[in-house]
């Protein structure tokens, strides 16, 4: 089994996820060798065949001109997949690639079964199963999902784009501001959909605000309309890594942990003794969280 990895950069430079590709051939089982349309100046710590394409000639986003590079390298390694980060780069090209080469796609696979690979369904409330049924596959991973790997030094081999492209990458628009940067938070407490309705954001924003902190939140509450999307965590929202992380009636579903397992110290408060999150957290505090929030602000206060 071999995979070829398809790393990822961007504004000059390579991007972490790239090592979770790595991490993912690595459960698979698979030898590999990863394309890159980069820079010499920063080479991934990845120890095998490294397809350097020079982001200063073919850009640094061009699906058009990333996927003729592709092809090339998948002529010269015949791998059995190729692998992609399910991110906007990868949900853009790796389409563009299966569609090519008329194989078959698994798009954000977040876990291997059995000889195939699982994805989330129904908002992610279950998983299915599939399986390629073509000697050649692609396939995108959900960022978050599967542990980084790096290491080792790469043999470069330069690839250049031998047609032109219909298309011309013009660079990156920097996002609206938003009210609040959660990125840069040291506490974040945050709300999950076990506060059960949009009157409880307020236990949990003045626990945040005694805490010096920042309201955080998960999706379904976001979508409820409950709090704006500024406060999101987790792969649709933001990345954080505050030293403390409470997570308030939150799950932990597999989207929501991408956003935020990097935090130094996690709280969960949880009614539910076996609710994933605890299996992340520093500490599970098993209750119920209109009782045990308020009871906590009133200590912290104190
Ligand atoms: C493409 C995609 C992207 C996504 N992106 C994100 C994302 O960026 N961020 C995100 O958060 N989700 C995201 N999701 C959704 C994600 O899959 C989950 O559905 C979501 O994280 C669940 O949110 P939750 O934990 O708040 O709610 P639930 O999963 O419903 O969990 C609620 C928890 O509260 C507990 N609880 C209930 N009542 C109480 C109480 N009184 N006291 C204490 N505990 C209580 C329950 O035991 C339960 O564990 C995404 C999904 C998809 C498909």
């Amino acid at each position: 089994m071999k995979a070829l990895l398809i790393g990822e950069y961007r504004e000059g430079k390579l991007l972490d996820a790239t090592y979770e590709l790595c991490g993912f051939a690595e459960q698979l089982g698979a030898e590999t060798a990863m394309f890159l349309c980069g820079s010499q100046n920063q080479l991934p710590a990845f120890g095998g065949n490294l397809y350097l394409a020079d982001a200063a000639v073919a850009g640094e986003y061009n699906p058009d001109l990333h996927k003729q590079l592709i092809l090339q390298v998948i002529e010269q390694e015949k791998p059995d997949c190729v692998v992609f980060v399910h991110s906007s780069y990868g949900w853009d090209l790796a389409p563009r690639v299966a569609a090519s080469l008329k194989v078959a796609q698994v798009s954000e696979i977040i876990a291997l079964a059995d000889g195939g690979f699982e994805v989330g369904c129904l908002n992610a409330k279950m998983r299915r199963t599939v399986k390629p049924k073509t000697a050649l596959s692609v396939l995108t991973i959900q960022a978050g999902a599967f542990a980084v790997k790096q290491g080792g030094a790469p043999q470069v081999k330069p690839v250049a784009a031998t047609a032109d492209s219909k298309l011309q990458f013009s660079g990156y628009e920097p996002a609206e501001p938003k009210d609040v940067d959660l990125a840069k938070a040291e506490v974040i407490v945050t709300a999950g959909r076990g506060i059960g309705k949009k009157e409880n954001v307020a236990l949990i924003h003045t626990l945040a605000k005694a805490l010096g902190g920042e309201l955080g939140a998960s999706r379904p509450v976001v979508d409820a309309g409950w709090v704006e999307h500024s406060h999101q965590v987790g792969t649709t929202g933001q990345t954080v890594s505050p030293k403390l992380y409470l997570a308030c009636g939150v799950s932990g579903a597999i989207q929501h942990l991408a956003g935020m397992k990097k935090s130094d110290f996690i709280i969960a408060v949880n009614k539910d003794k076996d609710a994933p999150i605890g299996e992340i957290a520093d500490v599970l505090v098993v209750a119920d969280l209109l009782q045990f929030v308020p009871a906590l602000t009133a200590k912290v206060a104190r």
